[in-house]
């Protein structure tokens, strides 16, 4: 008789022959090998990068914020008030750790995010959304450390006892929150361990280790159980990437404008940023 192995795919676990399972690891080591290669070959700023095309991320900032955003004009974005912010890109070749460091704006569209998609390992140092230009945010929803963000309590899963997140109500994203409540709260209750205890959405914080404002600093960010979360800063320096979210969860959170931090080569897993831009 066939020995059999308990393994995880795609978030569900299956029965398979063990001759499988050996193939897989095989699989991953080799694919970990190659990833060292290309570290050690000094690629490192090697990125999947979208083509830059002003016309068209500029189309997708207008479709995702049409409460802020009234149109634009060459390479500029013009916003209700008036106020023009150019959209330009970085060098192709500027390593990531100074794209997050000091993006424009364009660089928001860097990498493509694959909503809908299975939760898999993403490509090196793909890491859609996590890229901010802060003056965007800080427009859109105000700065945190003068009290400008607008936030309201919502409702976590309450036949859950979930208690309440803080999250801006610019953009009306509470709103979307609750349209992701409403639907969450239709999956199976084994699910539900993922989601409650929530880990909070507002928080005017830095990003651990840098002067830039995390995307919780905004209130568009909400992050659900830490208990099953993945974090790459807590597997520095040799990270790899894995995820135990179903991607359930993912799914309704994509369907309505927000974004997942498991599609990140520096994955967060527990993490939500609502980024309609991203989903378009
Ligand atoms: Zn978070």
């Amino acid at each position: 008789m066939k020995k059999l192995a308990f393994i995880n795919t795609k978030n569900r676990y299956r029965y398979i022959p063990i001759s499988y399972e050996r193939f897989v690891s095989r699989f991953i080591a080799i694919g970990r090998a190659i990833s060292v290669v290309i570290i050690a070959g000094g690629f490192s700023h090697i990125s999947f990068s979208q083509a830059q095309d002003p016309t068209l991320d500029l189309a997708k900032l207008k479709d995702a914020y049409p409460q802020q955003i009234v149109g634009s004009e060459g390479n500029n974005l013009i916003w209700r008030d008036g106020e023009r912010m150019v959209l330009q890109y970085s060098a192709i070749d500027r390593p990531l750790n100074q794209v997050l460091k000091a993006p424009l704006l364009g660089d928001m569209f860097r990498f493509h995010y694959p909503k809908r998609a299975a939760a898999t390992v993403p490509q090196m140092l793909h890491d859609p959304g996590r890229i901010r230009y802060e003056s965007f945010f800080t427009k859109m929803y105000g700065d945190c450390r003068r009290g400008g963000v607008r936030t309201r309590k919502v409702a976590w899963l309450p036949a859950y006892q979930g208690g309440h997140v803080n999250i801006t109500t610019t953009n009306d994203v509470d709103q979307a929150l609750e349209r992701v409540m409403a639907e969450l709260s239709t999956l199976p209750r084994e699910v539900m361990k993922y989601l409650v205890p929530q880990a909070g959405g507002y928080n005017c914080r830095e990003i651990a280790g840098t002067n830039r404002l995390s995307a919780h600093s905004f209130g568009i960010s909400i992050d659900i159980n830490i208990k099953f979360a993945n974090y790459w800063k807590w597997d520095a320096p040799n990270f790899l990437w894995k995820n135990s979210v179903p991607i359930e969860i993912v799914s309704i959170f994509e369907k309505h404008g927000f974004i997942w931090g498991g599609r990140w080569h520096h994955y967060d897993t527990m993490h939500f940023e609502y980024r309609p831009e991203l989903l378009r």
